[in-house]
């Protein structure tokens, strides 16, 4: 059994998804007494989920947010610790490391980062104007808002495919707008849209600029083949075009990929360039990016962690 030195965390999981809350039970079962940072919005991405059909044991599927209350409440049964807090910034120059949660230090042994990864934006002012008053990123948490309206849903992944069949439920009916001609989508996600009476497609285009001043009236489109400009009637924009890595910091911290994902040296461990610092899910996935995934790398992250505190101990 690993002891902790006095003030020192044996192990800070910084981060509450599935990564999280999977290397949080794992080393709780092993006695780490793990402290796990929250954040303030608890959960991870699968919280703006609606059905998760796909993570074994639960045949007729589970809502996002319940699958994470499950999750943390196992971690809880088994000693994990939370804190509901944001890590700030992190220091891993010096051993032990130091995790900065608003102004308190917390000093730990070993650290698993499992941040994740967040929305990725169009980037386009109209989109920051209109935000929260028609754009959304969350089918789940914004889809009700919109009983009968006509909608567009931005992007061609998994993500804008489940978005566009969950709006379905509300809207009259669903437009993807897509940049290329292929979806990126898995088959099974991709045959549901587009066999879906309620849901059509826009490709090759981008959205410009989305229209209105106090809410959504529609979006002005490009034709990236063509070149020509259109625009489309809506009251609702969704954007689905993928995520972000939630690594920002870590700059300067670990190594980081050009993209901003954390560079795993020794895979198949979740060892970082750092010893002692280990990484799960989203924030080192480039690939495959599933809960089942995370949750994996999660357990990986925890006994890779065990094991490196074990050999400090001696
Ligand atoms: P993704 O697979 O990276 O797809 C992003 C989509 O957005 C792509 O079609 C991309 O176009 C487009 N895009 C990216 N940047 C854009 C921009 N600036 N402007 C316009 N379009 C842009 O992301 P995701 O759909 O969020 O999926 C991420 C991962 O989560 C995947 O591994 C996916 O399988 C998984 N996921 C699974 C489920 C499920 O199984 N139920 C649900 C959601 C997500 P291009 O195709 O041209 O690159």
């Amino acid at each position: 059994m690993v002891h902790s030195n006095e003030g020192v965390e044996n192990l800070v999981i910084i981060g509450s998804g599935p990564a999280g809350y999977t290397a949080a039970l794992y080393s709780s079962r092993a006695k780490l007494s793990p402290l796990l940072i929250e954040g303030y919005q608890s959960g991870g991405l699968l919280m703006l989920t609606s059905d998760v059909e796909n993570f074994p044991g639960f045949p007729k599927g589970i809502m996002g947010p319940e699958l994470m209350a499950q999750f943390r409440a196992q971690a809880e049964r088994f000693g994990t610790r939370y804190l509901q807090k944001n890590c700030t910034r992190v220091d891993f120059s010096s051993h032990p490391f130091k995790v900065y949660v608003d102004d308190t230090v917390i000093r730990a042994q070993s650290v698993i980062v499992a941040t994740g990864a967040s929305t990725k934006w169009l980037d386009i002012e109209s989109e920051k104007k209109l935000l929260g008053k028609g754009v959304s990123s969350c089918a789940t948490c914004d889809g009700a808002f919109f009983k009968d309206a006509k909608l567009i849903v931005v992007g061609g992944g998994d993500s804008a495919m489940e978005e566009a069949h969950f709006l379905t439920k509300f809207a009259s009916h669903v437009t993807v707008v897509h940049r290329r001609d292929t979806l990126r989508a898995s088959k099974i996600m991709q045959d549901r849209a587009l066999k879906h009476p309620k849901i059509s497609f826009i490709w090759d285009s981008a959205v410009e600029e989305i229209l209105g001043e106090d809410g959504v009236t529609g979006v002005k489109l490009k034709n990236l083949k063509t070149g020509k400009f259109s625009e489309e009637k809506c009251e609702g924009v969704f954007v689905a075009i993928g995520h972000e890595p939630n690594t920002s910091f870590l700059k300067g911290q670990i190594e980081l990929d050009p993209k901003g994902y954390v560079v795993l040296p020794n895979r198949p461990t979740t060892a970082t360039n750092v010893k002692g610092v280990f990484a799960a899910g989203d924030v080192q996935d480039v690939i495959y990016r599933q809960a089942i995934t995370a949750a994996a790398s999660g357990c990986q992250a925890a006994i890779d962690a065990e094991r490196y505190l074990e050999a400090l101990h001696g």
